[in-house]
């Protein structure tokens, strides 16, 4: 592909960055679509934030997608959230529009797109979910939307009922009182636990009905997801969120809706 000075940029702010496949996703969608543009990623720290989205605008960069640290942050310094972002509380995809920059959060809707490839039906269903940072609220909010019955279960129980006082109609349980996972149609891990490899594994898959549903937020297989499955359990990992997300992102941008089988296995 040629850059030219038509070239539009896009690109993903995080820090670090390096191991983000965001790049090979987008560059494969400008190339598939024939649109002049390229995504790169820039490594930001937090301090330097602020700067950056001034540099975004001054620059007109036409989109960019935002993740660990910044989801958060950036909403005090870009000029409108949609209002979907607004009740989760993150950004994670940024748009150039009219010379202002607009935030919106696709990690629900992409949460939601991969979860129903598995479970098409979630009206009324008893799910759990661990955790009760950044990811755990797009979550939470995509299963209310959907009439699920929703249990957050969190370590620091003060951060659960926090997240309660947003959602309103869930129930939170400190998660010592794993126990109860046992009648959950779905348990979903929206914890960093299992990133790394030595990390205790957050309960049992034992303890889980055999028909249950394990989704496994993280990218890559978790022991806990391994062991789920050795238990006979369905587990669903987070890779179909990150492409959905992305896709969302990139309709977002372009207009140009794109399928998960486009990608022809490049993630
Ligand atoms: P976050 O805001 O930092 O929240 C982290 C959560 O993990 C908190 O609830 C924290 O509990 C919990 N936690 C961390 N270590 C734990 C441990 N050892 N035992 C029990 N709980 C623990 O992070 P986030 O943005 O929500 O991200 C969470 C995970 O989701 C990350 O692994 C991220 O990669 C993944 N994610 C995936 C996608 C995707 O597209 N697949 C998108 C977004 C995020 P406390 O409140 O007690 O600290």
């Amino acid at each position: 592909m040629k850059i030219t000075t038509e070239t539009k940029l896009y690109g993903i702010i995080g820090h670090p960055i390096k191991h983000s496949i965001s790049p090979s996703i987008h560059n494969f969608l400008f190339n598939y679509f024939h649109i002049d543009a390229v995504y790169v990623t820039f490594d930001v720290e937090p301090y330097m934030l602020k700067y950056t989205v001034n540099g975004l605008k001054a620059l007109k960069i036409q989109g960019c997608n935002i993740t660990l640290p910044h989801k958060e942050k950036i909403m005090k310094y870009i000029d409108e959230v949609d209002e979907e972002a607004r009740i989760i509380g993150a950004v994670n995809t940024i748009k150039l529009e009219q010379g202002k920059i607009k935030g919106y959060n696709t990690d629900s809707r992409g949460f939601l797109a991969s979860l129903k490839k598995y479970v098409p039906d979630i009206r009324r269903k008893k799910i759990a979910v661990i955790g009760a940072g950044g990811a755990a609220k797009a979550v939470v909010y995509a299963l209310l939307k959907e009439n699920a019955f929703v249990s957050v279960f969190n370590r620091t129980h003060e951060k659960a009922v926090k997240l309660k006082e947003k959602f309103k109609n869930i129930e939170v349980y400190p998660l010592s009182q794993k126990e109860m996972l046992k009648d959950a149609e779905v348990v979903i891990n929206a914890t960093s636990c299992g990133l790394n490899k030595d990390d205790e594994m957050l309960f049992s898959p034992s303890i889980l009905k055999k028909d249950a549903v394990f989704y496994e937020l993280i990218y890559n297989e978790t022991p806990l997801q391994y062991e789920a499955r050795r238990e006979g359990i369905k587990t669903i990992d987070g890779k179909g969120m990150l492409i959905e997300q992305a896709l969302i992102s990139f309709y977002i941008w372009t207009g140009k809706r794109a399928s998960s089988n486009q990608l022809g296995g490049i993630v």
